[in-house]
């Protein structure tokens, strides 16, 4: 059975959440998982310049500007903005996970650590649990070290951390810390997209892996679907600009497995709203034609999206098979295979019919 994300997010929700691995321990020895490729984060170490971005990355705890809501409160006496997070992680589950894009997958999975809470909030949330009601336990930084050697041990081939941007400080934190004890897996940043390009330049030489949503193009959807971020398109348009910049395109080993690059996601939604074509035009006018494009044909109705008549269903077969034809004329030559896979089925659909 093909386990979607959502799949995986209801399951947790099912099962009552927190299903945080057992500890091992530190020294969390690379099991399954034998990277040929140095993560970025230890040769940031060697020259001396990891704590100097922990400290850099904190202070913006102090009058918030980890987003483009700039909300400005002082996160470290315990106030909130917009996400609803103070400075203390919350976290929701950290496990191997099945479900992610092929070459994060791999053999053993994706180390996914799912943060509570988001800057985004969109009405159509399918993490809305976790993202908009905040579940989850808090955990020092300490712990979420531990969680990330915990992982590496089970032979997972990331640490998949996924709606990173409040939380950024403290996994900065928790990775010198495991890296001391022995991490070696790479990171993955897997953000809504909603980022201040400066923040991503400290994660320089930090991240590996960068696996964004562009979510809208049009600012008006933005706005309407998207918290209320109406410049949601420009600033996550620029963080990506910057995510290629630092990693250029995913790089994988013999065995297909992502080591470095830019993931990008897109998801396709009803009567046009998310603006797919001028995405995969700007994706290759701006990245680069073999980026790595997930268009992806999962859109449910969740969280309060039947209160937005025109988002209130399923995308149909021939907004699918549309969506992979204009990535296609656009020239994007690196689009994911369960992706091309999903465009077969929808085709013949559409000619049976
Ligand atoms: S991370 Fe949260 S508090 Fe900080 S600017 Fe963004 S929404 Fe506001």
């Amino acid at each position: 059975m093909d386990i979607t994300r959502r799949h995986f997010i209801r399951t947790l929700c099912i099962s009552g959440g927190m299903l945080f691995l057992p500890s091992c321990g530190r020294n969390g020895e690379v099991s399954g998982s034998q990277h040929s490729r140095e993560p970025a984060y230890i040769k940031l170490e060697r020259e001396g310049l990891f704590a100097r971005r922990i400290e850099q990355a904190y202070a913006r705890f102090e009058k918030c500007e980890l987003c483009p809501r700039r909300c400005g409160v002082d996160r470290s006496r315990g106030e909130k903005g917009v996400c609803q997070a103070t400075d203390k992680l919350v976290v929701y589950s950290a496990q191997p996970h099945y479900g992610e894009e092929l070459p994060l997958v791999g053999r053993n999975g994706s180390g996914t650590i799912f943060f509570s809470n988001c800057n985004l909030r969109c009405v159509f949330c399918q993490n809305w649990p976790i993202a908009h009601a905040g579940r989850g336990s808090e955990v020092s930084d300490r712990k979420l070290a531990d969680m990330m050697l915990d992982i590496q041990k089970m032979g997972c081939h990331n640490i998949n951390l996924v709606t990173p941007t409040h939380v950024m400080p403290n996994i900065l934190n928790a990775t010198l810390m495991a890296m001391k004890d022995g991490l070696r897996i790479p990171l993955c940043y897997n953000t809504g997209g909603y980022e201040l390009a400066e923040n991503i330049r400290l994660l320089d030489g930090i991240v590996d892996i960068y696996l964004p949503d562009l979510k809208f193009m049009d600012p008006d959807n933005a706005e309407r679907y998207a918290g209320s971020a109406k410049d949601y398109p420009e600033m996550a348009r620029q963080a990506i600009i910057e995510m290629h910049r630092q990693v250029g395109d995913l790089v994988t080993d013999s065995q297909g497995i992502a080591e470095r690059g830019l993931m990008v996601r897109h998801l396709v939604m009803p009567n046009r709203v998310a603006g797919t074509r001028e995405f995969v035009q700007w994706a290759a006018q701006n990245l680069s034609k073999s980026t790595y494009i997930n268009i992806m044909g999962q859109y449910r109705v969740e969280h309060r999206a039947f209160e937005y008549p025109e988002i209130a269903r399923a995308i149909n077969s021939q907004e699918f098979v549309e969506a992979i034809d204009w990535a296609r004329e656009a020239g994007l030559s690196n689009l994911d295979q369960r992706a091309i896979s999903h465009y077969q089925v929808f085709r013949r659909r559409i000619s049976v019919f």
